[in-house]
C-alpha cells in the first residue's frame, strides 16, 4: 500500500498546515475535526505513517486505541456525552477520505442524530471546543 507523505495529516503532524490541536503522546496526536459531525468530534491520528488499519502495525493500533479510549472519557466529561461513536474508513470504496490513519470521536446525546457530512466549522467555536476537552483530559488525568 503508498502511503502518501503529502497529505493532510501528514501535513498537520509536520506543522505545515495548522490545527486545532487537543492532545498528543509519544505515539499519537489528536486534533479538531474541521468538518465536526458533533460538538467535540475529534481525531486520533499515529504520528508515524501508515494508511489506515490494513497497514497499520500492531503497535500504532494498539497506541491510537489507548488514545481513542483515553478521548472517549473526555468528551464524555466535556460535553455531558450520555454515548460515543467512534468511526474509521479504510480506502476510498470504504468511505476514507484522507489517507493517514485516523479515528473519529464523536460525544453522542440521545436523540441527537450526527449532522451531515462536509459542514465547515468556525474557528473560535472549534478552539472553545477543544479547550474544553483539554480541560477535561487534565481533570481526568
Ligand atoms: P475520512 O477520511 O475519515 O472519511 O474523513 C476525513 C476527515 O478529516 C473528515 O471528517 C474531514 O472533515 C477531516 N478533515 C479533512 N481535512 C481536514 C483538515 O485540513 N483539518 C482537519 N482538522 N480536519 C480535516
Amino acid at each position: 500500500m503508498n502511503y502518501d507523505s503529502d497529505n493532510i495529516f501528514a501535513k498537520i503532524l509536520r506543522g505545515e498546515i495548522p490545527c486545532e490541536k487537543v492532545f498528543e503522546d509519544a505515539d499519537t496526536f489528536v486534533f479538531m475535526d474541521i468538518m465536526p459531525r458533533a460538538d467535540g468530534h475529534c481525531l486520533v491520528i499515529p504520528k508515524t505513517p501508515c494508511r489506515n488499519m490494513l497497514d497499520a502495525s500492531d503497535a500504532q493500533l494498539a497506541a491510537c486505541l489507548r488514545t481513542v479510549r483515553k478521548m472517549g472519557h473526555a468528551v464524555m466529561a466535556a460535553f455531558g456525552a450520555e454515548g460515543v461513536t467512534v468511526q474509521q474508513f479504510n480506502e476510498a470504496p470504504g468511505g476514507q477520505e484522507v489517507f493517514h490513519l485516523h479515528y473519529h470521536v464523536l460525544p453522542r446525546h440521545e436523540g441527537v442524530k450526527l449532522r451531515p457530512p462536509g459542514q465547515m466549522a468556525d474557528f473560535d467555536v472549534l478552539k472553545t471546543q477543544a479547550d474544553k476537552l483539554r480541560a477535561a483530559l487534565a481533570e481526568l488525568g
